[in-house]
């Protein structure tokens, strides 16, 4: 749990690395690759499966699948391998953002156990742990997350199994959400408008009177904080309530980002103190907290969301994932002609350390004169 976020500063001469003061893999990812790999090394000539994608990373995951383990959904829930294909023998494992209880449900009935395979993140299952004590509480839960992201998924199924639970993917929307709770909307245009994602029989006019916010847990912390900050007030200023009763008709929920999530995007805001000429950001296109990292440096610098070094074709050319249009686009001249070139770097939480060790390799053999590695890491003897 660092305190100083202030980067590190690789001073390779003609090229000058500030590496996030934390970035890359996550205790809950190394947990879940760790287990994956070894049911694979425990269960020989088993037949093991994966609910979706071990995390967002399609390295880890070309890795698990050159060990036979196939996965059953993609990202977005569309299923790949039949259920009824599974037998008893099977081994299933369930991904580090956890799963619906449906499904756990389906593999159980299907006499297939989820415990011994289950590597959802203990951070995931804090979100669900708290939406549960608020439910108890009867607040309604709503969940900040992308609609069809597995951990908002996962997290719906769990909170919506103990109380009316509606999500809400970006600032916008909820202040549509808002527009039910002051009665600016009626509650025939919810069902259209908030379409798959409320639990059933919903009901916006009653079901809004008290209410809690939850996250998914990669999240970007101020706009998680703008969302919960921004209903509370609606509460406040509807029900004629103060900070000192506010909780009776908004629960408090604050911590439900997790801490590698706060870490990665507080070491991205140190670094952009600095004065870098760019930053590139390593990790998967489909990582929901690669993307914030991206959207964080964005707002300062030229920024370079890149999921490998082999997207780093040339010192004059740089193929990047555009998150916003979901297009891979080739950029042209994205290294300023001055010296030292000044790049930050920083990675997801379900990126392995070596592609960050790639692209900086790869940057560092555009330029001559480059300390080599040895005498840098002298340095920091
Ligand atoms: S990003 Fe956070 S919640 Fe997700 S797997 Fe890592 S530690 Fe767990």
């Amino acid at each position: 749990m660092k305190k100083d976020f202030t980067p590190t500063l690789l001073d390779l001469g003609p090229l000058q690395i500030y590496l996030a003061r934390h970035f890359g893999f996550c205790y809950g990812v190394e947990n879940a690759i760790e287990i994956a790999f070894r049911t694979v090394d425990e269960n020989p000539g088993k037949r093991i499966f994966l609910l979706s994608e071990m995390i967002h990373n399609p390295q880890v995951n070309a890795d698990l699948q050159s060990h036979g383990v196939q996965f059953m959904q993609d990202n977005y829930g569309k299923q790949l391998i039949s259920f009824d294909e599974l037998t008893a023998d099977d081994i299933v494992i369930i991904p580090a953002f956890g799963t619906t209880l449906e499904l756990e449900k389906k593999l159980n009935d299907l006499g297939i156990q989820t415990e011994k395979y289950n590597t959802t993140c203990p951070f995931v299952e804090k979100v669900w742990n708290r939406s549960e004590q608020i439910a108890k509480k009867n607040y309604t839960i709503i969940i900040h997350g992308k609609p069809k992201h597995e951990e908002t998924r996962a997290t719906f199924s769990h909170a919506s199994a103990n109380a009316p639970s509606v999500v809400v993917k970006d600032m916008q929307q909820t202040i549509e959400l808002s527009k039910y709770i002051t009665g600016e909307k009626s509650s025939e245009q919810f069902s259209e408008e908030f379409k798959g994602q409320y639990s059933e029989n919903f009901d916006p006019a009653k079901d809004l009177e008290r209410i809690g916010v939850v996250n998914q847990t990669t999240m970007l912390a101020s706009d998680t904080q703008a969302i919960a900050d921004y209903l509370k007030q609606v509460m406040i200023e509807k029900y004629k309530l103060t900070t000192a009763n506010v909780d009776e008709r908004f629960a408090d929920t604050r911590d439900t980002l997790c801490y590698a999530t706060l870490e990665n995007q507080q070491a991205v805001s140190g670094m952009l103190e600095s004065d870098a000429d760019l930053a590139i950001v390593v990790g998967g296109y489909n990582s929901s907290n690669t993307s914030h990292l991206v959207e964080l440096c964005e707002e300062k610098l030229p920024t370079y969301f890149i999921s490998s070094e082999e997207k780093i074709i040339s010192v004059k050319e740089i193929l990047n994932y555009n998150f916003h249009t979901k297009k891979e686009i080739l950029t042209s001249d994205y290294l300023p002609n001055k010296k030292p070139v000044k790049v930050l770097i920083t990675s997801g939480a379900s990126c392995p350390d070596a592609l960050v060790e790639g692209v900086i390799k790869k940057l560092a053999a555009f330029s001559s004169n480059i300390i080599n590695s040895e005498d840098l890491i002298k340095r920091f003897e």
